[in-house]
Parts: structure tokens; sequence; C-alpha cells
């Protein structure tokens, strides 16, 4: 396989041509999906037991499947929460595989893991933790939860040992990202939603705890805030929250996968005021930290009680704890072992660009959000759901039902226009389909925005 022929340098010269030219593209032509018969009758049968050659598998990929694909940084794929990687962050993703590292202990990675705990202890930083705290780069935003929430429930159970066998309770609110119930799942805890989408103070979690019956209240452990909802970009009462947290002794996570990138932002930074008596936070640098997919980061208070609940045992790995293998090991503070070592195209990008790119970069997603906001109070036809909030707008068309969403959608995107998708918001009792954008790209502009909506006219 690593015979280096005629064929493999051709192949290399193509693929690095392809990248370099995609990187350089500003606006990407916004593809959509395809039906699986439809991709499959374009390209016919590639895995084959000759193989069909490199320069052909290529050209399928470059001219009919990545067509099928939406890029996530176009500066009008303003839908869920977009991505817009730095070209220096991308080129050395290539970096990163070509240099086969293992990322899992330092014995193997020692380099490549010393990059990635240079760009961790930055983020580490911006959220005000105190001295000790660390963290490690996971796969994304839902593993990050998972590992923070797998420690935070080993440490409830080790500290008053009589919880062995309890189902943990873990309270959150209805704004938290789907991965939290999702998480829960995974360790076999139950979750109190406190019933709003709006911001949770500590008074709200203060009630909500008051509620619980005492069964309930002896199974709880752990307090999941968010910093930046993704649907609205509402960042929870996390000083309040810390307060209550910290009086009935429970953990206190803060979801911060898409929002924490606006810890780089001055003119928001103070929302996030009491981030810093958290237990754990996640922050997902491939949202809006400019990193390619995938790269989300867990960060504790004290690594030591996530190394309790996550160092692996294992005959053949007694080797990277001896001596000569001493430094920090990755595998030991999250759920994953073998592990790629992910946040180095995010330190390349930040030596290479500095901080203060990034905190110019956010900002403009934030001013972005002004801007939007500002265009729909002037048009007749629209109205803010709610003031912009980090980068998220939550706005209606007067008069349109959920199917004018729904259909306006597909059209923009048919046409290879934008993509913005519908969300609900919930009023009271009822939710309501409205529009949303979310701004991540710095290369959006207010003619980007104008021009989507005018086509809600
Ligand atoms: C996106 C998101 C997640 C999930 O992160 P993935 O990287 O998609 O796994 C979790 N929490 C919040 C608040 C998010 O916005």
């Amino acid at each position: 396989m690593h015979n280096i022929d005629m064929d493999v340098v051709e192949m290399t010269l193509d693929v690095m041509k392809y990248a370099i030219s995609r990187i350089t593209q500003t606006s990407p032509e916004l593809g959509h999906p395809k039906k699986e018969e439809e991709l499959r009758r374009l390209v016919g049968e590639t895995v084959t037991p000759e193989g069909i050659g490199g320069e052909k598998a290529f050209r399928l990929f470059r001219d009919v499947l990545v067509k099928a694909t939406v890029p996530i940084d176009h500066p009008r794929h303003l839908a869920f929460v977009p991505a817009s990687p730095t070209r220096a962050a991308v080129m050395f993703d290539l970096v990163t595989s070509a240099s086969s590292i293992h990322g899992a202990y330092w014995m193997e990675g020692a380099g490549g893991i010393y990059c990635e705990n240079e760009a961790m202890k930055w983020l580490v930083s911006l959220t005000g933790l105190p001295e000790g705290a660390f963290g490690v780069f996971t796969s994304g935003g839902t593993a990050a939860n998972l590992s923070a929430m797998v420690t935070a429930r080993e440490a409830w159970r080790s500290v008053s040992g009589e919880h062995g066998r309890d189902r943990g309770l873990v309270i959150t609110s209805i704004g938290a990202h789907s991965s939290i119930k999702a998480m829960a799942k995974v360790i076999d805890a139950d979750v109190h939603l406190v019933d709003s989408e709006d911001r949770l103070t500590g008074r709200g979690l203060r009630e909500t705890i008051g509620q619980l019956s005492p069964e309930q209240r002896n199974r709880l452990f752990a307090v999941v805030a968010t910093g930046g909802t993704t649907n609205a970009g509402i960042i929870d009462d996390l000083e309040g929250i810390a307060k209550v947290c910290e009086k009935e002794k429970l953990w206190f996570h803060v979801d911060a996968a898409y929002g924490g990138g606006a810890l780089a932002a001055d003119s928001v930074r103070h929302l996030f005021c009491g981030i810093e008596k958290a237990d754990s936070i996640t922050i997902d640098p491939h949202k809006w930290l400019f990193s390619p997919y995938d790269c989300g980061a867990v960060i504790y208070k004290n690594p030591e009680l996530a190394k309790q609940a996550h160092a692996q045992e294992g005959s053949y790995l007694d080797i990277f704890k001896d001596e000569g293998a001493q430094g920090f090991n990755p595998a030991d503070y999250q759920i994953q072992l073998t592990r790629r070592v992910r946040g180095l195209p995010l330190w390349f990008s930040l030596a290479m660009h500095g901080t203060r790119m990034y905190k110019e970069a956010v900002e403009r997603g934030i001013e972005l959000a002004q801007i939007a906001g500002r265009l729909i109070e002037e048009d007749p036809d629209l109205e803010l759901v709610r003031e912009p909030s980090l980068s998220c707008v939550l706005y209606r068309r007067k008069g349109w039902a959920p199917d004018d969403y729904t259909n306006w959608t597909y059209k923009n995107h048919k046409a290879g226009l934008a993509l913005v998708t519908p969300t609900k918001w919930k009023n009271g009792d009822t939710y309501e389909t409205v529009s949303r954008f979310c701004f991540i790209n710095p290369d959006t502009t207010e003619e980007d925005i104008k021009m989507i909506l005018d086509t809600m006219k």
C-alpha cells in the first residue's frame, strides 16, 4: 500500500489541487442531497475487487458526490450551527492525518499532544477557571457532555458511597441541547427539565429543586446550564446557578458547545460570568472557533476526578504508565481511547494567526446578528421574536404558517441561494414556527442577509 508509484503521485497532486482550490473558494456551490438510488446510478460500483483507480474515484467524488453535500462554510448557510474553518486549520488537518499520530498517550503522541495542550491552555484561560483546571479535545460536544456527565456521576457515587446503585438525576432546561437527554440515557440517568426555553436562573433552579420529592432530591447529582442555547443563543444565569450548585453540593456543568467561542469576545464576555465556577465545561471548536470537523472539548475544574472516572486499565496499556511515558494522557479524561489529535488544526491556526484574529472573527458573528436584527426591524413584513442573542436571530414573517417557512427554505436551497431553516420557539404553552439565523462565518455580508430577507417578500 505504501509503494510510491506514478498513480500515487498523480492522485496526490489531484487531491492537493482540489484541497487548495476548495479552501480558496469563499462561496462554494451550495449542494443539496440526492436520493441514494440516484447517486448509485450516477457513480456506479465504486468498491470492487480490482479497484476503480484513484483518478476515477476522485473524479466521482469531485464531480458528483461532493455536490450532494451542503458546504457548511457557505456564507449564506445560516442554518443549524454552521462552521467556517480557517484555511490554516483545514490544511493542518491534512498534516494531522499525514503525520499518523496516536493521540491517546503521551508516550506515542507527545509532540502532537503538546500542541493540543497549548491550544487547550488558551481555551481554559477564556473560561477563567482556577489554576489546575484543564481539558481534552473530543469528537464533539456530545462526547464532551458525556465525558463530563460520567465524571460527575462517578464523583457523586464516590463521595457519598451510598449512591452506588442509585439512578442519577440531572436538572437542565428545555433550552439545553438534545445531546444532554441523549447522553443521560447512556449513563442511565433521569433528566428533570425546567420548562422554559428562556434563561435558566438561580432562582428558577432553586424552585425546581424545592419541588423535587425527597427520593428525587436524593438522586440529584448535577445541573447542566447552557452557555449559549443552540436554538436562540441564550446564556443561562451561570452566576446564580453556580451559587445554588455550591450550596446544594451539585456538579455544575456548563454546555457551551456553540456559545463557548464567544468567551473570546469582549462585547459579550460578561454574560458568561459564573462560568469560572463550573465543575466542567463543553466547548466545540468546530462550531465557533473555526476548526474543521470534528473537534469538541471538555474542560474540568479538577481533572483528577475525570481521570478517576475515565482512565482505562489493561495489561497491554501498562507500558504507557511507566517512567519513560510520563506526561499528559488524553485518553484518561474522556470516553475515547485511540484518538486523532484533533486539537492540532486549532493549534496551528491559533499559532499562525494569533488569538486576536479569533476574537475579531467571533465579534463579527455577533455583529452580523445585530445587523440582521436591524434589517428585520426595518422591514414591515418581518418581526423579531426576541432580541438577537450571541449570533442567533429568531424572527417571523408576519402572516406565514409553518408550511410557508418550510417551502421558503426548500426554494432557496434548491436555487442555490441560501440554507436558512425554520425552528420552533416556545411561547407560553405553544410552539411557534419561526425563522432562524445563526452566524459563524465572518465572511457573511450585510448584502447576503438582505438578499435572503428579500426572498421573504
Ligand atoms: C452542537 C451542540 C452540542 C452537540 O455537539 P456535537 O459537536 O454536535 O456533538 C451540544 N450542546 C450544545 C449547546 C450544542 O450547541
